[in-house]
């Protein structure tokens, strides 16, 4: 049987992967330190199925609907994949996220951390690991944690010592996006200054995610230890329609 869209899917994920060596090796960094994660978003399950069939199974979503669903249908289909949330997460949507995420990645405010607790205590087995998203042009109105932000609760360091309070947390690293206008090595070098002083406090927070399918080389180069690759896989997105 052809099936030409994992055909596509396999081509477009080996010069994704020809990519990162090249970055990494241009970084003098091994490959073997970044993982590739697909982000899956607007595509079907069935995308998710023919990447982990080709062996990428870390697997991004950034909406918690759209990822539960896409959660149960993989372990329906006896397919073991890794899911990074990624995305806004609402409060209210932390009690389902914590039953499929292996880790959130997105943690930007003490009162989330707490709330994300709680439920890990409530419907989780195990603890969850998490990153804490930084805010790096500081503008609250965006997602991400702030250093020397106004509203304490989105304080960079008041997040990470939230989530470090909490035995059902596990502080992994840091998240980004690099900020709109910004050059993306500028952004990704005020990540990892971020990313050192959280690890000199908390050594088991080593994770940097970091790099998009527009900027994937001058993340590799800035440490990161994760790229989040969408549109480089899957191909374009549909913008969304205006309301
Ligand atoms: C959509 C998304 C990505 C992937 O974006 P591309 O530009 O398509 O590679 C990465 N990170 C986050 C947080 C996203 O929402």
């Amino acid at each position: 049987m052809t099936d030409p869209r994992a055909d596509q899917l396999a081509l477009n994920l080996s010069a994704q992967r020809e990519r990162l060596a090249a970055a990494c090796a241009a970084a003098g960094r091994s490959v073997s330190e970044v993982t590739l994660i697909a982000v899956t978003k607007t595509y079907p399950v069935a995308d998710v199925l023919r990447l982990a069939k080709l062996g990428l199974t870390d697997i991004g979503e950034n909406r918690d609907q759209e990822a539960a669903a896409k959660a149960a249908a993989t372990a329906a289909a006896g397919a073991t994949v890794r899911w990074h949330y990624v995305g806004q997460l609402q409060r209210n949507k932390c009690r389902s996220v914590v039953t499929y995420a292996d880790m959130v990645q997105s943690v930007d405010s003490a009162s989330l951390a707490r709330t994300l607790a709680a439920a890990v205590d409530r419907h989780r087995t195990r603890p969850l690991d998490v990153l804490v998203q930084i805010g790096l042009d500081g503008n609250a109105g965006r997602g991400g944690a702030i250093e020397g932000a106004a509203d304490p609760d989105r304080e960079v360091r008041a997040v990470v010592d939230e989530i470090a309070s909490h035995r059902s947390l596990r502080l992994r690293g840091v998240m980004a996006v690099a900020p709109l206008r910004w050059k993306p090595a500028a952004a990704f070098e005020k990540l990892a200054d971020v990313a050192a002083w959280i690890r000199a406090d908390h050594p088991d927070a080593t994770l940097v995610s970091a790099g998009m399918s527009a900027d994937l080389e001058e993340a590799v180069a800035a440490g990161a230890t994760h790229v989040r690759l969408g549109s480089a896989i899957l191909g374009n997105r549909l913008p969304p329609a205006v309301a």
